[in-house]
């Protein structure tokens, strides 16, 4: 797939830390300078990119944290040419798209989720709802979407009329070869921010893996897999193979690493070499994780070859690679700035 190229560039093995940071073209002290004056946004691959920026306007203009992380992912949700965020996305196995998404705020440590909500187009608005007016964290599918109807959120069709086509190509004869290649067909927009106060907030909006059995839901609305905040510390993100990640608790996991001291990098690659080591898929897991710290330093990691993401400032909005990891013994290669 395209946005999980390799680039041929990336292949030098960085064994230090050290040295990973600087491949990375890694933030530099000027950077946590910065962000003491200005938010940083860090999302999942390069559609993450539009997000921040939109992430960032909000703050322009004067909206908190939270409006930052809820209008950014909403751009994502609402891009009818993205298949694994929002009602675009792939559908399952019956034909219609069953989205998650969460958010949670560092400030009083606050999460709210959504999943298997079907005909809404923005799941991570519903998972703000649900955080801000329930006494309650996770609402899923019937209970989620009737809570939604109440709060009065726009919905859209159940599935795009593409989608739609696709689906019933991938349901008669090509099945077994279009299966294959559209299970490995997901994405998530997993954004996380660090406010100029020093306040931490993230948010996590996906259609899931493609053809998913119905009420099949991934790490991606689940506190401490697809997403994690802890304002003590820093926040990650997670995109992949949702088995992969909520079976090991993985942002949370990262967030833990950097709590010990490793750079948000590191972090990232010390959760997947832990989760590499405990499943017998080993490296072959199909796993990435963004990360920043509370005083703004960023990285991501992904096995294999890794994964694109998207850093914005204010003052500038990248797409990087992150370094990739195929076996305990080489080490992380590749990771360089786009
Ligand atoms: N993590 C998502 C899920 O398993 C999919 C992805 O990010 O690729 O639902």
């Amino acid at each position: 797939m395209p946005r999980r190229r390799f680039l041929a560039a990336a292949t030098a093995s960085v064994a230090s830390g050290k040295a990973l940071h600087r491949a990375m073209g890694a933030p530099s002290p000027s950077l946590a300078e910065m962000t003491a004056r200005a938010p940083l946004f860090v999302s999942t691959w390069p559609f993450g990119k539009p997000a921040n920026e939109r992430a960032l306007l909000t703050y322009q203009s004067g909206g908190g944290g939270l409006d930052a992380i809820e209008h950014g992912i909403q751009l994502t949700e609402a891009d009818p040419g993205n298949s694994s965020v929002g009602l675009g996305g792939i559908p399952n196995a019956d034909g219609v798209v069953q989205l998650d998404a969460c958010i949670m705020s560092g400030p009083g440590h606050r999460a709210g989720a959504v999943a298997a909500v079907e005909g809404f187009r923005h799941p991570i608005s519903i998972a703000r709802r649900v955080m801000e007016t329930t006494r309650h964290v996770f609402l899923v599918g019937e209970g989620a979407m009737e809570f939604a109807r109440r709060n009065g959120f726009e919905r859209g069709p159940k599935v795009s009329p593409g989608q739609r086509d696709a689906w019933a190509k991938w349901k008669a004869e090509e099945a077994r070869k279009a299966r294959a290649r559209a299970e490995k067909n997901h994405d998530t927009i997993a954004m996380v921010a660090l406010w100029p106060d020093g306040n931490l907030y993230g948010g996590c909006s996906t259609s899931g893996r493609g053809y998913k059995l119905p009420g099949r839901v991934g790490d991606s609305p689940i506190i401490g897999s697809g997403l994690y905040v802890d304002n003590e510390v820093g926040a990650a993100g997670a995109t992949g193979i949702g088995e992969n990640v909520m079976r090991f608790c993985g942002s949370f996991l990262v967030v833990e690493f950097m709590r010990q001291g490793l750079h948000p990098q590191e972090a990232c690659i010390e959760a997947i070499r832990r989760i590499a080591r405990l499943d017998p898929q080993g490296f072959d897991l199909s796993i990435n994780f963004v990360a920043i710290d509370r005083t703004g330093r960023f990285g991501a990691a992904g096995t294999g070859t890794g994964f694109e993401y998207a850093v914005t400032t204010a003052t500038s909005s990248r797409v990087y690679q992150s370094p990739g990891l195929t076996s305990a013994a080489t080490g992380p290669v590749g990771g360089n700035q786009k």
